[in-house]
């Protein structure tokens, strides 16, 4: 099931039917680790989101018309068959973009933790009673669907963060137009064919297949209302100028991070070793909360630094379709040039390096198998040989202002080692001092450095002696400063498809 005919090219889902579009022109989909095509796709143009937008809007009445807790049957159906197909769709996921086949399946599972929650949610009070100055008048805030949605959602995440978005978008009576990244297109189609097999409603939710522009066709038509974005902090302010101009117009976008971990004195090391490798290393650094700064009091940092400069030596990149792989590939050619050249601006900067396996050695390319004996694992073994690899890169340099490799994301397993001598305060300074705001821990035993880190710390996802990663669907998600403006996932994506009405009645 999983297998993909690459003889046959998908298309794009509007208003219920599939469709080759409006355009010739057509793209693929790559695995990252081995180079092989897996499917090729229909790009979309701007005269195939203008039938997504028709549709959508031709459908809005009907949908919203329906109970929330009706409409919330639909995913219920999908919630049962994201479970049901959990190895499957994992695997997928993992073809697509690399990610270890843990991740792979984690990445399904958060998606039905988000469906669940947002079709338990149709059960759930959707307003406030308020009390009146007045005897005999009733005062209410009631919401409403704001209408038509459009969703922009990244590679890293490729089957959950659509479903951060759409799940609790339709739940709340919205029609959708979605362009999923055009690096996982596969896990799109795989996505539209869960809500065609579910039954929802002709119009109700479009899928079209392409590139950032047919992204800014959709954010910049007149008929959404409201745009959810995830992904770079590049395109996300972009979106957020353009839509933010526009009154009566929405954009929630969640953006990337340059997350630190704070490591106090007090620290219990075997935490911060644990927490430091996870979230700097884990899905090979690409998660808009991956952790590419380690604040380190100099009271344990030689032991932490030689504890986890250990670990980022050993750490196993490896086919990403094997149970106990740590880390896959990156995701593209392109993205291994990104990491590349943060990786030299760090040096260019005064970076005393420590780990640099950013070019693997030749016995470090997965083969698969160990002790590859068969034709078909040394097929394998050769298939791997074009696969975007990269291995951690890990360096100290003295904490300054001034310098760029500790302000802007990498979005790879490349991390500093910055040594702090003071109080909290200070660490917490050094913490902040990035534009951006998204996730961040705090590796200690003193409740009062860790209540600091919590109110001081500039960020929307704070840990304690836990690893920056791994959000839960039922708490906000979103950062601060250039992180984000407005929360398009989870719990608070709410606030972003719905409208308010202050609702007063005279009883009397
Ligand atoms: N859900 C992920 C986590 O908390 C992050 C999502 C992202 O990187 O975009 O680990």
């Amino acid at each position: 099931m999983s297998q993909r005919a690459t003889t046959e090219t998908d298309g794009h889902y509007i208003g219920g039917e599939w469709t080759d579009g409006d355009g010739e022109d057509t793209f693929e989909s790559a695995n990252p680790a081995t180079g092989e095509t897996l499917a090729t796709f229909h790009r979309g143009t701007d005269a195939d989101v203008d039938a997504a937008l028709s549709a959508a809007t031709d459908a809005a009445e009907e949908w919203r018309s329906l109970s929330s807790i009706d409409r919330a049957e639909f995913l219920w159906d999908i919630y049962h068959e994201l479970r049901e197909r959990h190895e499957e769709l994992g695997e997928i996921v993992t073809k697509e973009c690399g990610k270890e086949i843990s991740e792979g399946k984690a990445d399904v599972t958060e998606a039905w933790h988000m469906v669940e929650w947002a079709a338990g949610n149709a059960r759930h009070p959707h307003g406030e009673v308020v009390p009146s100055e007045v005897a005999g008048k009733d005062a209410y805030m009631r919401r409403k669907p704001r209408g038509v949605i459009g969703c922009i959602t990244p590679w890293n995440f490729p089957v959950a963060i659509p479903f951060w978005h759409m799940a609790i978008a339709l739940v709340e009576g919205n029609v959708v137009v979605w362009k999923p990244a055009e690096q996982t297109p596969w896990c799109g189609q795989v996505i539209a064919e869960m809500m065609d097999d579910a039954g929802v409603p002709d119009g109700v939710f479009n899928m079209i297949q392409g590139y950032g522009d047919a992204g800014a066709a959709i954010v910049d038509d007149d008929r959404v209302d409201t745009v959810l974005f995830t992904g770079s902090a590049e395109v996300g302010h972009e979106i957020a100028g353009s839509v933010g101009g526009e009154p009566g117009k929405l954009a929630a976008c969640e953006m990337g991070g340059k997350n630190g971990i704070v490591i106090t004195e007090n620290a219990d090391l075997d935490i911060a070793v644990h927490s430091a490798v996870m979230s700097s290393f884990k899905t090979t650094g690409q998660r808009c909360v991956s952790s590419e700064r380690l604040i380190v009091h100099t009271d344990v940092y030689d032991e932490f630094k030689s504890r986890f400069v250990d670990l980022a030596e050993d750490v196993a990149v490896g086919d990403p379709l094997e149970e106990d792989t740590f880390m896959g590939p990156a995701i593209e050619a392109d993205h291994v040039e990104k990491i590349r050249r943060h990786n030299e601006l760090a040096q260019q900067e005064g970076a005393d390096v420590l780990v640099d396996r950013f070019e693997l050695e030749d016995a470090e390319i997965p083969d698969g198998h160990e002790g590859a004996a068969t034709a078909a694992d040394d097929e394998r073994r050769a298939s791997y040989a074009n696969g975007h690899w990269v291995g951690p890169f890990v360096y100290e340099i003295e904490y300054d202002s001034d310098l760029r490799c500790l302000k802007e994301e990498c979005f790879g397993p490349h991390v500093a080692l910055l040594e702090y001598d003071g109080d909290i305060e200070r660490a917490v300074e050094i913490h902040n001092d990035t534009p951006y705001g998204l996730a961040g821990a705090i590796i200690s035993e003193d409740y009062r450095q860790i209540n600091y880190f919590r109110d001081r710390a500039e960020l929307g996802l704070a840990y304690a002696n836990l690893p920056c990663i791994g959000a839960e669907v039922q708490l906000p998600f979103g950062g601060v400063k250039k992180s984000g403006n407005g929360y398009p996932s989870a719990r608070e994506a709410i606030e972003a498809v719905t409208e308010r009405t202050a609702w007063t009645m005279n009883n009397a």
